[in-house]
């Protein structure tokens, strides 16, 4: 008889059988899902043929949600139940929502923990609900059109989104039912869709300009994984901003004042993007406005004429690029390979100048609305196990390093920045105070030296310590981070085992260049942070000296010191207090080795006293026979 064979648990379709794996690009705009079939990644589209879902979603009392093209319809009649640009609430408080000016047309409130909420005629909905409600419309259309369900989906993020943004995203895909094989950052998966990780090592800049924002990415091939090296960008740059300024051109060419437009200014802005997009394949156009009179307005509407327009426009990408490319410390020839993603990359003036600043031929063959979402799909489709060759498995890094407080402040670095994840580091600490039975922890995300300039993630504590002398425990606190870039960290005290953990889920984000600002922070002020290190560590040391010192004068100093000796030392303790909390570095590290001296012959003495009153009644031979 034959042997019976018996699959995985969890897996049961058959090892050689396809998995059905998708790639989401999930946009402020606009989404795409996409697939590999028969060996090709490509978008999927709806029942209409259209593959843009549009990032809307109409909500209604007691009836499911309208998304995309159907939701578009109600932004006019019914502005607070339909919700757009839901990515930028992801993963933020309300108050950094409030930060950033962004001006939505729905009602937001604050929910539990300063977190935003949308009130709706369904309720108050958080962004994460709403960006569920377009997952699943996205995983609807994916299993109608593949005729299964889905195995797993790779998301893009941002690459500049942080730990609460990716979080935020990770959520939204439950809810919907969805299982993340993992996040992609955006520009990692443009360079994917090119089969950029196949190539030799090399830089590569990921220019997406987009409607209404723009985002520039360098991106570094090193030993198989895609390491950020900078974004830069500008979160109210894109090809809205030109439909704008040929808005105002027809509108001066037709006489148009600016109060009768303002009745018909989306009519207007419709048929500046709609010139705009022709032109692009176009010389020239004829553009025919409506007047307030009833009558229209015809004009020619030129290549030339655009170029003027839009040019201060593009031109204001470059100022991006060039901080990028800064950060980095690279210069445009040290560039391999240019990717452009986004609708305005089509237009063939942004193609000549993003050439002629990075001196070669960017990359254009993908349609640039669809190469995140198709770089998403061959990823989903490795991870899901469906290249048996084993292809290799694209990694992220992390884009700042974690680490946790110490005393005085500092920070020690336990996963430095750039770290391709998933990945786990440990490092061993004590305790500071004899006795101490709990300590504080307190997990940072950041490149600078002190606590202050970095961003905190979590505080958690390690309860149940045994008492012990000041650095006789040992703590060992390890950092993992997953294949999201999620972080969760536990602290185990290795004689009692006793341990504590948390998985970091901070309730706040960081603004969009946040993590671009505080990398330049950290090479800006690289020299005075070694310098204050340097100072609050001889701080921490003085304390300790001190502390140590306190509790051996208090327990023994009256019975193993002389007068004269107690009063020199403790003369050397009041100066080392003096100067302990100052910024003279000096004064403290020469005051410590004066009550190092001073102290020299007490610690022999209060050493022999404690082996003599450990052997009290015993005899050498009972330890010798021991050893
Ligand atoms: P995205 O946010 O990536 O969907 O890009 C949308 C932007 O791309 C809008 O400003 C569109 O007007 C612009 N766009 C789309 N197609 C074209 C085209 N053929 N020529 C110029 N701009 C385009």
């Amino acid at each position: 008889m034959p042997l019976l064979q018996i699959s995985e648990p969890n897996q049961s379709a058959a090892p050689h059988q396809h998995r059905l794996a998708a790639g989401i690009d999930l946009g402020t705009t606009n989404s795409l899902i996409a697939s590999v079939r028969s060996g090709i990644a490509e978008t999927l589209p709806d029942a209409r043929g259209v593959h843009l879902l549009p990032s809307i979603v109409h909500y209604q009392a007691n009836q499911l949600p309208e998304v995309g093209v159907d939701a578009k319809t109600f932004a006019v009649q019914d502005p607070l139940n339909t919700i757009a640009s839901v990515k930028r609430l992801m993963g933020r408080g309300l108050a950094d929502v409030k930060m950033t000016g962004t001006q939505l047309p729905y009602d937001l409130v604050a929910s539990a923990g300063g977190m935003p909420s949308i009130r709706t005629v369904a309720g108050e909905l958080s962004p994460v609900q709403v960006s569920a409600d377009i997952l699943k419309a996205l995983k609807q259309r994916a299993e109608d059109t593949l005729g299964g369900e889905l195995t797993g989906v790779v998301i893009t993020v941002p690459a500049y989104f942080d730990d609460a943004q990716r979080q935020a995203t990770k959520d939204a895909a439950k809810l919907a039912g969805l299982q993340v094989l993992r996040l992609l950052n955006e520009p990692t998966a443009a360079a994917v869709a090119y089969g950029l990780d196949k190539q030799a090592e090399g830089i590569h800049a990921i220019y997406d300009l987009g409607g209404g924002t723009f985002d520039i990415s360098i991106l570094r091939l090193h030993r198989g994984v895609f390491e950020v090296m900078s974004t830069a960008g500008d979160s109210a740059l894109g090809g809205d901003d030109i439909d704008r300024e040929i808005a105002l051109w027809m509108m001066q060419q037709a006489g148009i004042a600016e109060d009768a437009a303002r009745s018909h200014i989306r009519e207007l802005l419709d048929i500046a993007r709609a010139a705009k997009e022709s032109l692009s394949t176009q010389h020239s156009i004829t553009l025919d406005v409506p007047l307030a009179t009833g009558t229209r307005w015809q004009g020619e509407f030129t290549h030339e004429d655009l170029i003027k327009l839009a040019d201060p426009l593009i031109q204001k990408t470059l100022v991006p690029c060039r901080r990028a490319l800064r950060d980095a410390g690279i210069s445009a020839e040290d560039i391999s390979a240019v990717v452009l993603v986004g609708g305005s990359t089509r237009m063939p003036r942004v193609r000549e100048k993003v050439e002629s600043f990075f001196g070669r031929k960017p990359h254009v063959d993908i349609d640039p609305d669809k190469v995140v979402a198709i770089g998403a799909a061959i990823q989903a489709d490795i991870l899901a196990g469906n290249k048996p060759d084993n292809e290799m498995l694209l990694l992220d890094v992390t884009p700042l390093a974690l680490g946790i407080e110490t005393m005085g402040g500092l920070v020690e670095k336990i996963i430095p920045r750039n770290t391709p994840i998933p990945t786990a580091r440990a490092q061993e600490f004590t305790t500071f105070k004899d006795g101490q039975t709990a300590m504080a922890l307190h997990v940072v995300q950041g490149e600078r030296d002190l606590v202050v300039d970095c961003r905190s993630l979590a505080r958690f504590e390690l309860r149940g310590i045994p008492p012990m002398v000041a650095g006789a425990a040992r703590i060992r606190v390890t950092f993992q981070v997953d294949a999201d870039g999620l972080l969760s960290v536990a602290a185990r005290e290795e004689m009692t085992g006793v341990s504590s953990e948390i998985t970091v889920k901070p309730s706040y984000g960081l603004q969009d260049n946040e993590i671009t600002r505080m990398l330049q922070e950290s090479i800006v002020n690289a020299e005075i942070d070694l310098k204050l290190r340097a100072l609050r560590e001889q701080q921490v040391e003085a304390d300790r000296v001190v502390n140590a010192l306190r509790s051996a004068l208090q327990a023994d100093g009256h019975v193993l010191l002389k007068r004269e000796e107690f009063v020199n030392i403790a003369a050397a303790l009041d100066e080392l207090l003096s100067v302990a909390n100052g910024t003279d570095i000096q004064a403290i590290k020469h005051a410590i080795s004066k009550v190092d001296d001073l102290t020299k012959e007490y610690a022999a003495r209060r050493m022999d006293h404690a082996i003599r009153q450990a052997m009290q009644g015993h005899t050498i031979n009972e330890f010798t026979e021991k050893l």
